[in-house]
């Protein structure tokens, strides 16, 4: 999937979960160590919660002690999007996805080799498909 998808906020609001849409479409963040994924170990694909585009493999999946799931890299670059974000008296970098436009979370330079990059993402922005359809 790479062809851009634009739903009006209207659209988005009627198909997402209310907490879906306030992080995903307001940019807003999920507590830490609240979401479904900080402490997931199953091997899959996580997929935007939003459009389905495969955003993170489990392969890059670490234990960053953040209570985000947290990645060294995404699937592909160019999946994800990103912005500088001033927001709360920082300077970070947002991350969303290039497809459809839905925040993630942030992307920080203080992760493992070899990237030495930390994709902090929200659960609720993700759908883990498993690799294994028995889990
Ligand atoms: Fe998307």
């Amino acid at each position: 999937m790479n062809d851009r998808l634009d739903k009006s906020e209207a659209e988005w609001r009627a198909e997402l979960t209310p907490e879906q849409f306030a992080v995903c479409r307001q940019k807003g963040t999920e507590p830490a160590f609240t979401g479904a994924y900080w402490n997931t170990k199953t091997q899959g694909t996580y997929l935007c919660a939003c459009c389905g585009e495969e955003l993170f493999g489990s392969d890059a999946k670490y234990d960053s002690g953040s209570g985000w799931p947290s990645f060294w890299k995404p699937v592909d670059p160019a999946r994800i999007g990103t912005e500088v974000d001033r927001s709360f008296g920082m300077t970070r970098t947002e991350v969303h996805c290039s497809r459809c436009g839905a925040h993630l979370g942030h992307v920080f330079p203080d992760g493992p080799a070899p990237t030495g990059e930390r994709y902090c993402i929200n659960s609720v922005s993700l759908k883990l498909r498993p690799t294994d359809p028995a889990v």
